[in-house]
């Protein structure tokens, strides 16, 4: 299944595929079961420059445009391998990028690009402000040279994984703002000094391989130089990163869906019953085709989101209907793969099941369908806010 593109990045799509097949099913299965870190595949990609393609040439990194870190994350998925194990590190590193100092740039830039330093954990979700994130309760007070903050995250992926986190706290209470939205400032958190010093990690378990952990702060010591931009316009800093994330997010969706699609098909000729290859009933063959056409759909708003990015615009309409658009195709054929499969869609050995429980993970993560439609609702369609 090819789709033909102008920024198709084919010598990267290429590279990222013949390094995927060094990691098949077997070892994603291992891990699945032990719900262990692909250290490894993580490795591999950060020896190959992957994670480090968006960081400028003048940091060390490849300083390519954010389409080609879509192309690498979508052939990720697409080879049946997982990039939710390091995918933040694409996108959490623009908020540096933007709005860091230059000493900042300078300090951990490089030494991310040479996969020396992770900054692969991005703490905003709180468990009791949920996607309300001006409610969040999480304090970063300042002290002298520091900050001392207090409070706890959840669903902090790969915070055990990483070495730096990207941090959302409140430095000016909600009453004192203007906005609900003022008073929260974004802080880099060097987790390798701050554990066991006011920094604990849980591992929290769930339905698929994510590394999902909470994380407590408890009178945490953060020096006041690691405070990214301006104290108090952090919710700003994190917003400007979103479309990024939802556009990869989106990109990765696809490549699932490519993957369920070539599965399903392949299954769907091969299998017989009643004499004859199951995808030659339109029962079974007719589902594939929608799936197929709603993937092919999504792709080309990732594309025109992409696009709008690359010219300088920050495109919040095309970012979210993309993300959702593809979360909703990968899903789609996701569930069509294992209708297809019958019995042996459940069976661990065939990694439908696992890939299915991966991917439904977008329909509420990194934001959740509905509050992509009350965006477009509100913004795009001129409705009342609902919230
Ligand atoms: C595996 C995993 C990894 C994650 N990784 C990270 C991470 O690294 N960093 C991080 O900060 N967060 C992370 N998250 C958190 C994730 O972004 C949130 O779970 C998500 O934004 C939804 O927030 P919530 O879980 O608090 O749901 P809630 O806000 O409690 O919402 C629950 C449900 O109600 C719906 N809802 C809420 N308000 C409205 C409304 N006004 N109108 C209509 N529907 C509404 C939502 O759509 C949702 O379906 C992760 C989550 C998971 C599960």
């Amino acid at each position: 299944m090819t789709t033909p593109s102008a920024e198709n990045h084919s010598d990267i799509r290429d590279a990222v595929a013949k390094l995927c097949a060094r990691f098949p099913g077997e070892y994603w299965r291992d891990l699945d079961r032990r719900m262990a870190y692909p250290a490894d595949f993580v490795q591999a990609l950060t020896e190959a420059g992957y994670l480090s393609i968006l960081i400028p040439e003048v940091y060390g990194g490849a300083g390519l445009p954010i389409s080609a870190a879509a192309a690498v994350l979508e052939e990720i998925q697409r080879a049946g391998c997982n990039g939710g194990a390091c995918h933040a590190q694409m996108y959490t590193m623009g908020t540096l990028l933007r709005h860091g100092s230059e000493a900042q740039k300078q300090r951990y830039l490089p030494a991310i690009a040479e996969g020396k330093l992770r900054l692969q954990a991005f703490g905003v979700t709180e468990p009791s402000s949920g996607t309300d994130t001006a409610s969040l309760k999480t304090t970063a007070r300042r002290d002298g040279e520091r900050f001392i903050v207090r409070g706890q995250k959840i669903w902090t992926s790969r915070a055990e994984h990483s070495d730096l986190m990207l941090l959302l706290a409140r430095t000016t209470p909600l009453s004192e703002g203007r906005k609900r939205t003022d008073g929260l400032s974004v802080l880099i958190v060097d987790m390798r000094e701050a554990l066991g010093k006011g920094l604990t990690i849980r591992p929290i378990r769930t339905m698929m391989n994510h590394a999902a952990t909470e994380v407590f702060f408890d009178d945490l010591e953060v020096p006041t130089e690691n405070l990214i931009g301006a104290e108090g316009k952090g919710f700003r800093y994190i917003l400007s990163g979103m479309n990024a994330e939802r556009m990869l997010i989106a990109a990765e969706c696809v490549g699932d869906a490519k993957w369920f699609l070539d599965k399903a098909s392949a299954y769907a000729r091969d299998r017989r019953v009643f004499d004859r290859p199951i995808g030659q009933n339109q029962g079974v063959q007719f589902p594939i085709a929608r799936a197929y056409a709603n993937m092919r759909a999504a792709e080309l708003m990732v594309r025109e989101a992409l696009q709008l990015y690359e010219s300088g615009a920050n495109p919040g309409p095309e970012a979210n209907m993309a993300k959702m658009l593809a979360a909703d195709a990968s899903f789609e054929a996701a569930n069509v793969c294992i209708q297809t499969h019958g019995g042996f869609g459940f069976a661990e050995e065939y990694d439908i099941e696992r890939k299915f429980r991966e991917t439904r993970l977008y329909q509420v993560a990194p934001i959740s369908t509905n509050l992509i439609l009350s965006y477009l609702a509100e913004h795009v369609l001129g409705l009342p806010r609902s919230y």
